[in-house]
């Protein structure tokens, strides 16, 4: 008889966790100040296909925590300079990358495409001041 039963001799349960096509996510987000510092629950149910989205909103909602601000108007469209990578790019258009605090990358003047990596995301100047990260 095999008697291999050290996490059990350890009193601790472990627990193994399987990622398949559905992945169960609860995550918290606490909110930022902007809306009152209330802590929010989100309980979402995705496949694997979402998950980098699902990253994308979540580092988004902590980089609020953590004080930067929305990076796209009333209007969900990118504000310039301040939602772009990078501001001096000539040509400005497309933009090879989208500000994780704005939603999309501006890839012209008019024209928006929304993120499908987390490879495509990068925090910009203005991003980077609200957080401390540069002066
Ligand atoms: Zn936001």
């Amino acid at each position: 008889m095999r008697s291999d039963n050290g996490p059990k001799k350890r009193g601790r349960r472990f627990f193994l966790v399987q990622v398949s096509i559905l992945l169960f996510v609860l995550f918290v987000v606490v909110l930022n100040a902007e809306q009152e510092g209330r802590i929010g629950i989100v309980d979402v149910e995705l496949d694997a296909s979402m998950v980098d989205l699902t990253l994308f909103v979540v580092a988004h909602e902590l980089m609020h925590t953590l004080g930067a601000s929305d990076k796209y108007d009333a209007n969900g469209r990118t504000i310039v300079p301040d939602g772009l990578v990078e501001p001096d790019r000539t040509p400005l258009y497309p933009q090879r990358s989208a500000v994780v605090m704005a939603r999309n990358r501006p890839v012209s003047a008019s024209a928006e495409a929304t993120p499908e990596t987390l490879d495509e995301l990068a925090v910009g100047s203005s991003t980077a001041k609200e957080l401390g990260w540069l002066r």
